[in-house]
């Protein structure tokens, strides 16, 4: 099964990133950023949805050849809350006939990181049927150990195994995508990363640098 990474690399998405990372970016600025890159991360991942020949007619009269894009009512977006909120905003803009669940995951930072690793505690999940027709497309803004989405892809795949799964996030980190990469080997998924940057390091705080700081804080002004 392949895994595979793409790191979004166009001009548009780029500078949104560099806002987003800017400690002088206000909080409402850093929300709407979220949404643009939302919608500008799901214009990548649709280029990925295969098409089919469809013929209109025109106001004309004239048939006029087309493409119909194929699963988008198979698509199912789940946000990883709570920061990514905005960002599924933006994805649901691209992708208009998605159903949507939410995973409530946390980090139990008074545990401490170890080896790069955090225990997760999920406290809610909720996910409309996921089948072997369904693409499911993560929507998490900071991916840096990787330990909340192997959460969440664990999780998910309790509801059943998808046709292919996406993870649509601003900043990833080499040791999460190792991480996923080996997850997605080891439970025959098909895994797909679109990701606006990979940043080097994760901090012992498991914050990734130079990343943006805490995105939930950052776009709710907590
Ligand atoms: N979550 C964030 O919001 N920021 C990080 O740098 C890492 C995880």
């Amino acid at each position: 099964m392949p895994f595979k990474v793409t790191t979004v690399n166009k001009k548009y998405v780029q500078a949104i990133l560099t806002q987003l990372r800017s400690k002088d970016t206000t909080q409402i600025e850093f929300r709407k950023g979220l949404v643009r890159l939302g919608r500008a991360l799901g214009l990548e991942i649709i280029e990925d949805y295969d098409v089919e020949e469809v013929y209109v007619e025109t106001p004309l009269g004239v048939k006029s050849k087309g493409i119909k894009i194929k699963d988008l009512d198979n698509t199912v977006i789940v946000t990883v809350l709570r920061a990514a909120t905005p960002l599924t905003e933006g994805l649901i803009k691209v992708f208009y006939l998605a159903k949507q669940g939410v995973v409530a995951a946390r980090r139990v930072e008074e545990k401490g990181m170890h080896d790069h690793e955090f225990e997760i505690e999920v406290s809610y999940i909720k996910v409309p049927k996921i089948n072997s027709n369904t693409i499911v497309i993560i929507s998490d803004v900071m991916v840096a150990t990787g330990s909340t989405l192997v959460r969440v892809l664990r999780e998910l795949l309790r509801f059943g195994k998808a046709k292919r799964y996406y993870i649509a996030c601003a900043i990833s980190t080499p040791i999460a995508l190792e991480k996923l990469r080996k997850f997605a080997e080891e439970n025959n998924i098909d895994l797909r990363v679109y990701t606006a940057a990979i940043d080097p390091e994760i901090n012992d705080k498991g914050y990734i640098v130079p990343g943006l700081g805490d995105a939930g804080d950052r776009a709710f002004g907590s």
